[in-house]
């Protein structure tokens, strides 16, 4: 009998275990949002679920493992419960595909990066029909799955919004193009009017996501830049904040860092990841710039919008890296002084170009690297908040504070974190918070206003 008609009636459990980044989230939060329509509501319990999806990351070595032995843990809750529906999404399961289930006999479906709308249905088939099944055709051939307005739950202060997915950049490192396929741009219309009902529904920021956000605009019909886009929204939506990640150096125009200057609503926040600071490297990295050429480009933005917030990623012990290559690394990172640094060791991936790069650093010698330059980076995080107590930020409430007890949590234009005391009702309010205590992740503070204007 249809597992459907079992249920008929009663609500099923859906446990959503997501790894990796902010397009993973976001593809979670939309099945999750599919999966509703079926009367799934979320459980915080794996073992309480009727369906399990987990989204799965494979962007660095680390991130996949922790992947394959996840997957191995569920098998006693398969047996447990026979009924029990697996599902593995994102980017392990579209580079693996078949593979997968080859190797996991208690997972039931395998659906790739571009297979998310189809969820339901690859679900209901299994459950009808029993079997299992892979997924990993594109199914729209090549536009952007809607996004936005699916998958917002009622309540948020903010939402992301997918403006473009793929990457064309090929970074001899990256498997993101391996996974996620080419660059496709949506058109504006249909971001402009996500954003609209996202507006309407109480959402105050928006965060507008893809690989490359500043490329946007390629390869659709339309006549369009990022920087267009950008105007679009803020004239045309109300929105109060905008947002956007990530941006590629090679892609940061003049135009664009007008905008932090010059375009009210967008926040003055730029993740522009570096990579390296070693020139040969960035070659080596296809990366398309020198490190000359990006520390012209964050003194140039600085000169416009000298209160900036800027964040960026790095990777250490990539083929070939010297001491001196890792030396030019931390004086790049001394120099600009990033706010704060998401740092990685270099791991290979399947299908890249550097998978046969000689020259593979040691494992120790990278490891060492890796905790210097966070050892570094602390410290800088840690002066640039405490630079924040006595200042008074216009905060965007987002809702309470995870960390601390009856607090309520929002962020600065900058991105930073701030956790202060207020009533729930401040939610989706920008107000004035006089910072008070830094922490290295966030700040704490005292409102001292109810209405900001950014
Ligand atoms: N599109 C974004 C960009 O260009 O920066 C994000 C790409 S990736 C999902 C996020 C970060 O993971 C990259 O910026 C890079 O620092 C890191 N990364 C990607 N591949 C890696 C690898 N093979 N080893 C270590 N770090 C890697
Ligand atoms: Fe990967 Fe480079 Fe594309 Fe970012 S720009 S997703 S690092 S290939």
């Amino acid at each position: 009998m249809a597992e459907r008609a079992l249920h008929a009636g009663s609500p099923r459990g859906l446990y959503v275990r997501t790894f990796g980044c902010q397009m993973n989230e976001y593809d979670s939060l939309r099945v999750q949002r599919l999966l509703a329509d079926l009367g799934y509501v979320p459980v915080a319990d794996a073992a309480k679920a009727d369906v399990i999806f987990l989204n799965t990351c494979s962007v660095r070595g680390k991130a996949e493992q922790k992947v394959h032995s996840y997957l191995g843990s569920l098998r006693r809750l398969k047996e447990a419960r026979p009924s029990l529906k697996i599902i593995a999404g994102g980017c392990v399961a579209q580079q693996l595909g078949e593979k997968l289930l080859e190797k996991f006999d208690h997972l039931d479906i395998v659906m790739g990066t571009r297979a998310v709308d189809s969820v339901a249905l690859l679900l209901g088939r299994v459950q009808e029909n029993g079997g299992r099944l892979a997924c990993l055709e594109d199914k729209d051939n090549g536009s952007v799955d809607p996004g936005a307005e699916r998958i917002w739950v009622g309540g948020a202060v903010t939402a992301p919004v997918t403006i473009m997915q793929g990457c064309n950049n090929y970074c001899s490192y990256c498997i993101v193009p391996y996974v996620r396929g080419p660059e496709r741009s949506r058109p504006a219309a249909e971001i402009l009017k996500e954003i609209e009902r996202l507006v309407e529904s109480g959402v105050r920021e928006v965060l507008l996501l893809g690989q490359n956000v500043n490329s946007y605009g390629r390869g659709i019909d339309e006549t369009i830049t990022f920087v267009d886009l950008l105007r679009r929204i803020a004239a045309e939506t109300g929105i109060a904040r905008i947002r956007f990640t990530t941006s590629h150096p090679k892609d940061l125009t003049d135009e664009l860092m007008a905008c932090f200057a010059g375009l009210e609503p967008l926040c003055k926040h730029l993740h522009l990841p570096v990579q390296a600071g070693s020139d040969p490297i960035l070659s080596r990295m296809n990366r398309g710039y020198t490190a000359a050429e990006y520390v012209e480009k964050i003194r140039r933005l600085r000169r416009i919008c000298p209160e900036i917030g800027l964040t960026s990623d790095v990777i250490v012990g990539f083929p070939g890296e010297t001491e001196e290559d890792f030396e030019k690394t931390m004086a790049l990172i001394g120099e600009v002084k990033f706010d704060n640094l998401f740092s990685f060791r270099y791991s290979d991936r399947p299908n890249t170009r550097a998978l046969e790069f000689a020259g593979k650093v040691e494992k120790e010698t990278a490891a060492r690297r890796l905790m210097d330059l966070q050892r570094y980076q602390t410290g800088v995080t840690l002066g640039k908040n405490l630079a924040e107590v006595g200042a008074i930020r216009d905060v965007l409430v987002e809702g309470p504070s995870k960390a601390s007890n009856g607090q309520m949590t929002g962020r600065t234009t900058q991105n930073r974190v701030v956790n202060f005391q207020a009533p729930p009702t401040a939610a989706g309010k920008v107000i004035g918070v006089k910072i008070a205590f830094a922490c290295s992740n966030s700040l704490k503070g005292e409102v001292v206003h109810e209405s900001g204007r950014h």
